[in-house]
């Protein structure tokens, strides 16, 4: 079945102190608030990855990302962390493709494929970023090319492989912008990302694959976002940075 996830990605904010305070709150608050069948992650820095990860061991609904993983195995790659490496301290999920790193890291579809195969080869699981900038979404080319997104890095995988993939739709002009897309808006993304799915690999694996939104989610329109048939959880930026927005963003489904 498909799984219900709200995952923060923290990006390039927090201390390490200010990371561990902030993983404690949201634990707690998990653990005393959220009652049901969800999985909650939180994608730290990669320093903090460890120690954030081992605050929340005794949690069962909660779960460790990275946000980013080199495309290589091991080597000459200065500055790189590779998939072995992240899982060796205990990482379940990688954020790839995320607009940023598509945009100031110049990854392109071809990278992204390498770096899904590096991840799911270490029995972690991708959380696959796409999403249209304004100027797509005002041609009205938005589904064309979220449609390429998806087929340029994800189509080359098997079906197995697919199996542990996630995917987040995060249009750029609703990223960190305070403009979230219309619940609309959202659902109609999300039910054209699973039917292109469902043309990559078996119908049953795209129905089961979660679709998360992404883009200025936050505790008052979690819930309307959340309702939507095929939005099966959320990727949040900005609001998982404070722990009682993100405890209240979880607690929206
Ligand atoms: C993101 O960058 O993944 C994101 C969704 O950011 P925000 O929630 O701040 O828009």
């Amino acid at each position: 079945m498909r799984k219900r996830i709200v995952a923060g990605n923290w990006k390039m904010n927090k201390t390490y102190e200010e990371a561990l305070s902030l993983v404690s709150e949201i634990d707690n608050m998990v653990k005393d608030e959220v009652t049901g069948d969800i999985t909650v992650i939180v994608a730290p820095p990669f320093p903090f990855l460890q120690s954030v990860g081992k605050l929340t061991q005794g949690n069962d609904l909660m779960h460790l990302a990275a946000q980013n993983v080199s495309e290589h195995e091991s080597g000459a790659y200065t500055g790189e962390v590779s998939a072995t490496m992240l899982k060796s301290v205990g990482t379940e999920y990688v954020i790839i493709g995320h607009s940023e790193r598509r945009m100031y890291h110049h990854e392109d579809a071809q990278t992204l494929y390498k770096k899904l195969k590096a991840t799911i080869a270490q029995g972690l699981k991708p959380i696959f970023c796409c999403g249209e900038p304004l100027e797509e979404r005002d041609a009205e080319n938005h589904f064309e090319y979220v449609g390429k997104q998806l087929h340029n890095s994800l189509s080359y995988l098997s079906n197995e492989e697919f199996d542990q993939v996630v995917v987040a739709y995060e249009p750029i002009w609703a990223i960190g912008t305070g403009r979230t897309a219309s619940s609309q808006q959202a659902q109609e993304m999300h039910a054209y990302i699973r039917e292109q799915l469902s043309k990559m690999f078996d119908a049953e694996a795209a129905f089961n694959c979660s679709i998360l939104y992404g883009g200025s989610c936050n505790p008052g329109n979690a819930k309307e976002l959340f309702s939507q048939p095929d939005v099966d959880g959320g990727l949040i930026g900005g609001a998982s940075l404070k722990s009682r927005d993100f405890a209240d963003i979880i607690k929206s489904f």
